[in-house]
This record gives C-alpha cells, sequence and structure tokens, in this order.
C-alpha cells in the first residue's frame, strides 16, 4: 500500500532533480538564520545559485550537534516567529537539549511522512493505534500521533507509562497497533500475567518500534512473544522526529525519504565520505524545512546505505538498522565495546528475560566491564549448578565476541531499573 505512489516510487533522476530545486530553497532559507549567515560566507556557497548540482553540497561544513546548542534557543530560526506554530527539543540523552522550530508547512510535511511509513506497513484507517510514547517537547508522542491521526486511524494518545492502564485501553478498545520503545515491549511481557490479561484478551497486529537502538533479535523476541509484526521507525528531532526512516512491510530496513533529506553516510572520525554499503556516521539534509534548516547534520547514529532493491517497489534508499552512536561506544581497556554488541549476545538466549544493565567501573586502576541480566523467574526454582553454568557460558561468548573480560551477575524478573521512555542500559561509574 502507498499513501503517495507517485513520490514513493520516483526515478533516480526525477528524485535528483526535485532534490536539487528544493536544496536551493533550503540554502536560501539557512541563509536567513544567523548561524548559517555566517557560516555560509566563509564558504564557496553564498547563494543558492552558487549550487549547480548535488555534489556542490559537499563544499559545506557538517554541523554538529554542539552547533545546534550553541545556537539555542533561536540562532538557527529562519522564519519570523510569528510564523513558527511548535518547537521540539531532543530528550537530551547525551547533554543540553537541541530546540527545533516549525512552520504549519514543516508540521505538514512531517506527518505526511509519518502516514507514508505507517501505510507501507499496512496500517489504515480501520486500525487502533496505541501511542505509548511521551508526549511534550519529545517528538515520538505527537510525531506518530499526528501521522496515525492524518491517514484516519483511531489514536489512543495513552502517553508513556502506567502499564496497567496502558493494557486496560488494548484490552477495552481493542488496540491493533502499537508506537512504543522496545524497552517498555519488553517490560510490559512480564506485567500481563501479574495484572491477569492473556494475549487473547488482545486484538495486537503490529508495533512500531523505536527511540533507542536495539538489535534484531529484540524484534525477534518481541514478535514471538506478542505474535505480532514489529517494524522499526527512526528519527531524531533535529530532522523533525520518528519518521524519518521507516520499514515497509517487507521489514528489509529502512527506507529514507530522500526527497525530504539528502543522506550522506561519512567515517565518524575523519568526515570522509563513504561509500553505499560501507558503514559508518548518517549525515542528513533537509530539503523541506522552513523554520529551521539544517545542512549537513551529523546525527552521529551508526549506519550503512543498502543497495539492493525493495520488493515493496519504494525507489527511496534504505539504511540498515542503526547500531548504536558514534559516542555510544565503551572503551574497556583499550578495547572498543558497542552496547549493540552485548544486547545481540544477550537476547539470542531464550533463558534471558527482558531487561540488562552494563556497568563499567575500575578496579585497580583497570576497567571492568559487568553486565546484569533478568533471567525468567521459573530459572530461579531449579539447581543453583544451572545458573551458574548460564553465567560462565555468557561470560564466555562475550569475551570471545567482545575481547574483554565480562563480569556476569544473573537477576530474578523485575530487579532491575525500568525507564518509561528511553532505557538507560549503561552505567559509566568511570565519569563519576
Ligand atoms: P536524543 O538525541 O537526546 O536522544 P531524540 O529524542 O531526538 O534525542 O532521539 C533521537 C535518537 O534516538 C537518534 O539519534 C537515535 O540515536 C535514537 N533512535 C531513534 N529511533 C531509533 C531506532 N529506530 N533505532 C535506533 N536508534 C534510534
Ligand atoms: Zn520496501
Amino acid at each position: 500500500m502507498f499513501r503517495d505512489k507517485a513520490i514513493e516510487t520516483i526515478d533516480k533522476s526525477s528524485l535528483e532533480r526535485l532534490q536539487l530545486e528544493n536544496l536551493k530553497k533550503t540554502i536560501s532559507c539557512a541563509q536567513k538564520t544567523r548561524f548559517y549567515k555566517n557560516r555560509l560566507s566563509k564558504t564557496r556557497i553564498k547563494s543558492p545559485d552558487d549550487i549547480r548540482s548535488l555534489k556542490d553540497l559537499q563544499d559545506v561544513p557538517f554541523t554538529t550537534k554542539d552547533d545546534l546548542r550553541a545556537c539555542y534557543p533561536d540562532g538557527l530560526l529562519s522564519v519570523d516567529k510569528s510564523d513558527v506554530v511548535r518547537l521540539h527539543t531532543s530528550s537530551g540523552t547525551t547533554g543540553m537539549p537541541t530546540v527545533i522550530y516549525h512552520t504549519q508547512a514543516d508540521l505538514d510535511y512531517w506527518t505526511e511522512l509519518v502516514s507514508r511509513g505507517l501505510t507501507a506497513c499496512g496500517v489504515t484507517k480501520s486500525d487502533i493505534f496505541q501511542n505509548m510514547m511521551t508526549y511534550g517537547l519529545f517528538t515520538g508522542g505527537l510525531g506518530l500521533h499526528y501521522g496515525a491521526e492524518r491517514l484516519g486511524a483511531l489514536v489512543i494518545p495513552a502517553g508513556a507509562g502506567n502499564t496497567r492502564r496502558q493494557l486496560q485501553l488494548m484490552k477495552d478498545f481493542h488496540t491493533t497497533t502499537l508506537h512504543a520503545t522496545p524497552n517498555y515491549m519488553l517490560h510490559i511481557m512480564l506485567k500481563l500475567a501479574e495484572f491477569d490479561i492473556s494475549l487473547k484478551d488482545l486484538n495486537l497486529k503490529k508495533v512500531f518500534l523505536g527511540a533507542e537502538p536495539y538489535t534484531e533479535n529484540t524484534r525477534k523476541k518481541i514478535e514471538e512473544f506478542y505474535h505480532i509484526d514489529a517494524y522499526n521507525c527512526y528519527g531524531l528531532s533535529e530532522l523533525n522526529g520518528p519518521g524519518v526512516a521507516m520499514e515497509c512491510e517487507h521489514k528489509r530496513d529502512l527506507h529514507i525519504w530522500e526527497d525530504s533529506y539528502i543522506v550522506e553516510i561519512i567515517n565518524p572520525d575523519t568526515g570522509e565520505i563513504l561509500k553505499d554499503g560501507e558503514a559508518g556516521e548518517l549525515v542528513l539534509t533537509t530539503l523541506k524545512r522552513e523554520a529551521t534548516p539544517l545542512l549537513r547534520y551529523r546525527s552521529r547514529d551508526l549506519t550503512r546505505i543498502l543497495t539492493d532493491t525493495c520488493p515493496c517497489g519504494r525507489t527511496h534508499r534504505r539504511i540498515s538498522r542503526i547500531t548504536g552512536r558514534s559516542d555510544d561506544m565503551l572503551i574497556i581497556n583499550g578495547v572498543n565495546v558497542f552496547p549493540s554488541q552485548i544486547e545481540e549476545i544477550l537476547m539470542k538466549r531464550p533463558e534471558v528475560g527482558t531487561n540488562y544493565q552494563i556497568v563499567v567501573d575500575q578496579r585497580e586502576s583497570l576497567d571492568r566491564l559487568s553486565i546484569k541480566v533478568e533471567l525468567y523467574a521459573k530459572l530461579f526454582e531449579g539447581d543453583i549448578k544451572v545458573l551458574e553454568r548460564l553465567r560462565d557460558s555468557i561470560a564466555h561468548e562475550m569475551k570471545s565476541t567482545l575481547l574483554v573480560g565480562v563480569h556476569v551477575e544473573l537477576h530474578e524478573p523485575g530487579s532491575l531499573p525500568v525507564s518509561e521512555g528511553k532505557a538507560k542500559r549503561v552505567v559509566d561509574e568511570r565519569k563519576n
């Protein structure tokens, strides 16, 4: 199913023509901001006419999260404040939040992108869409809300948390589609029995999972437990929010809407532009944004462009599941470790429950990596030797994959901290 077949299946040369036209408009918008006026004056690109091909964008320096922070609150505003209808900020996962302004046209386009993604996964006006993301400054709430409403679904703006109420809403209103963080979907698994709700009482068919990195094994775990389809939904507040890239019904990673963004992948250390297929940091330029245009924004998210075509017929290229942020990487006694490698190992094990935490501290001036893992309750009823063997086997697999020693602790279900929004998986005590 398509929402806008013409644009979603546009051929490459028409897409590039459209991108060029909109890139010129974006440069002209950008020049109205204090930040880009100053920055562009130092480059070859002094006016939209200096952009003759898409390649010319490479003469513009990257924009970073720190640039956005330095522009707080309005150094990147390109329209008159009276034309702005909403602002959003990032969650502040890695420091001070950034602010993005939207005109009505900006919000309309974002809403269309979300509707497109939902439609590509088969959501229709007959669906009952329960949005379990936080409403407010965080973009996960309102972003998906308006996208689902625009295609005519019945939207339940549940917001995050309060699991008992979430389950009651799902049951009473026969919710078919959810939007949630993967960690919250895992958490609810444990709660069904506690609130005496069986999957048969529910009418769930699909869930859109996003807002934080997670692995294919986590997706599988969620799909198998709930007997539903789980689709990946990616976005960041600086580039609107969720809906920047979404999977289609084939679940072959995420179509990134190239009529709205120019996509580049760079080596995060050198800034060199990488070829399609090579893994690096995602860099995006907005093409349809009036109030806060961004040129070559460094997302810090790690991914790669997939080159094969998708059976759905959409021509917008796909990016692979985000494996983490470039600044997520932990250095343990000199060895690089990504939290996603740890999740990959844990979530493929059937004994491992729904929650885990990574703790790094120092012992006698050496880094120590500990992994706290919740198991299912029934495992604590049997022989302690079984638990010891499991612990040793996880530690052994971690060591051979990560190449660092790992201290594994097994915990009972529900004993590790849970987050209503994005999970906080890593506690790095070395920084305190
Ligand atoms: P913050 O950067 O403070 O967390 P945002 O709320 O804008 O603020 O979150 C966007 C970030 O969330 C992305 O840059 C990415 O790291 C993460 N994210 C969002 N969706 C996904 C997803 N589907 N897979 C992996 N990471 C995601
Ligand atoms: Zn597709």
